[in-house]
């Protein structure tokens, strides 16, 4: 054939050139889909759009590779070689989907409207308006949890968003750019080379790992004059930090993070947080607290999730949302509990699983396998009832015998289109990135119990989450700043 040249040529015609979609159609019912996630753009990767008029509503016109954002914020990963533009993937599918970038800011549940507004920089203002459906599936994710703590949403940053990783590569440079600065106390430039992390779940450990990282790969040759101030800490509550992964994966990354000269402060509670440190409960080896002041330069909060006021709201709509707490109880096929044709996925969506990118990954999937089959068997069945009038209204007994063929075969495919059964996660390990060309992997359904650390696992996860990726053209990018970094160092511009 044409070997791998031609192969390559052919993917990229085909990329540039999709196939002309075919139109909206009135007659069929419309999905609205409100997210452009992990758990959202699964669902509309694998859904076939012909069968409804599909709606997608996001303010995010683009769907983000979360795994490797701790990667952006010291620029070893370059943010749009993690972005995959929302137009990309619609652009692909059978059949036009609409999409809004706007907020969905309230659903009515009884007169099944979604209202959604955009704050548009063009207008200077920001536009209203409704989206009526037929089937709704929610997979607008969560926010930062802050526990209310006062002082968190002022003074610290999330890692969440593009932009959050922006933000934080400014702060981290403008923390040590400030620290070099002429004629400053000891005390202040030890201020602003510490790098605090509150939480000590995947996002904190990874995001730490990261940033010491950063400094020993370049920001120590720079500018050498930080070398003995710049300092990462990783506040945790709990006993101990990554509860999610087993005794042993935990010690390893307690180890790791040793030798990096990473400080691990668990049993450390931060109840409040101004501009230049925060307030913690420490609790010590005899059970005894005390309240500590840790000044900080910079700050990233990574204590997980909390559910987000359009999905709150949609709760109290639904007495039987009255028991859930942490976002939308849904059913074994993903349907919210106490409605109709209304789903949810991801971590807006409360399972049996942890609210992560795979498990919603997953949900999408699942719902686009359903809905295939639903619009398939529905249009059997139409097809099967317009069949028994003609049945009815056959003359002879030629016709009539035809189109009781005809039903037979049909109900043939009735049987032959598959069932689905619930919704069932099918976890393949976690992994996570701890710094130091180290990373932690639980891949239980391997054999037994495996768990690694290490170098060998450090390129399985490279390429585990190259493989992830979502387009070959995110693979290439992702690639490619690797190499750039490894030639040239991170870049330190502000
Ligand atoms: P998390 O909920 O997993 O961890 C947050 C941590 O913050 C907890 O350990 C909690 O005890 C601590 N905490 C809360 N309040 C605190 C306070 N006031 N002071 C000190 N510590 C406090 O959050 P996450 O790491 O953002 O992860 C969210 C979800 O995403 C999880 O399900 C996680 O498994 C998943 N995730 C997975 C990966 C991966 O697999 N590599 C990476 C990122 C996130």
């Amino acid at each position: 054939g044409l070997g791998l040249t031609g192969y390559l040529a052919y993917s990229i015609y085909v990329l540039r050139h999709p196939e002309e979609q075919l139109e909206p159609d009135p007659s069929k019912k419309t999905l609205v889909i409100l997210g452009s996630g992990w758990g959202a753009v699964s669902l509309l990767k694998k859904l076939d759009t012909e069968n409804y008029n599909v709606v997608v509503i996001s303010p995010r016109n683009f769907f983000l590779f979360t795994p490797l954002l701790p990667s952006c914020t010291t620029g070893l990963i370059e943010h749009r070689s993690i972005m995959e533009p929302i137009r990309n993937i619609l652009r692909h599918k059978k059949a036009t989907v609409k999409y809004y970038e706007a907020e969905a800011t309230k659903i009515d549940y009884e007169k099944r409207v979604v209202y959604i507004s955009d704050d548009s920089e063009i207008k200077g203002d920001v536009s209203h308006t409704v989206v009526p459906f037929d089937m709704l599936v929610v997979g607008v994710g969560a926010e930062n949890a802050t526990f209310g703590i006062p002082g968190v949403r002022e003074h610290s940053c999330f890692l969440k968003e593009v932009g959050d990783a922006q933000k934080i590569r400014k702060r981290i440079m403008d923390c040590v750019e400030t620290a070099v600065f002429k004629d400053q106390t000891d005390e202040e430039v030890k201020r602003l080379l510490h790098m605090v992390v509150v939480g000590g779940g995947p996002t904190g450990v990874e995001f730490a790992g990261e940033l010491q990282d950063f400094f020993e790969d370049d920001l120590r040759k720079w500018i050498p004059e930080i070398q003995d101030n710049f300092h990462v800490t990783l506040v945790e509550a709990l006993p101990n930090i990554l509860p999610m992964f087993s005794k042993q994966l935990i010690e390893y990354t307690e180890s790791s993070f040793k030798e990096e000269k990473i400080t691990i402060r668990t049993k450390t509670m931060v109840k409040n947080v101004t501009d230049k440190y925060i307030e913690a409960q420490v609790t010590k080896p005899d059970g005894t607290t005390e309240l500590e002041r840790i000044p900080y330069g910079l700050l990233v909060w990574a204590t997980g999730n909390a559910v987000r006021g359009v999905v709150r709201d949609l709760m109290e709509q639904i007495p039987a949302q009255k028991d859930s707490r942490r976002g939308l109880a849904v059913n074994e096929y993903l349907v919210v509990n106490g409605t109709e044709n209304i789903w949810a996925v991801g971590d807006c969506a409360i399972t049996n699983y942890a609210p992560t990118a795979q498990v919603a990954g997953q949900e999408g999937a699942f719902l686009a396998r359903l809905f295939n089959t639903m619009a398939k068997t529905e249009a059997i069945e139409t097809e099967l009832k317009k069949l028994s009038v003609a049945q009815q209204e056959a003359k002879g007994d030629e016709e009539r015998n035809h189109v009781f063929e005809e039903i037979k075969e049909r109900q043939r495919q009735l049987r032959r289109t598959k069932q689905i059964g619930p919704f069932q996660y099918s976890h393949q390990g976690s992994l996570a990135y701890i710094g130091k060309e180290r990373a932690v992997a639980d891949i239980s359904w391997l054999s037994g119990n495996i768990a690694s650390g290490g170098t060998m696992t450090y390129l399985f996860w490279r390429s585990a989450y190259l493989s992830m990726c979502f387009s070959a053209r995110n693979r290439v990018l992702v690639a490619t700043d690797w190499i750039k970094a490894k030639i040239f160092g991170r870049d330190v511009s502000r």
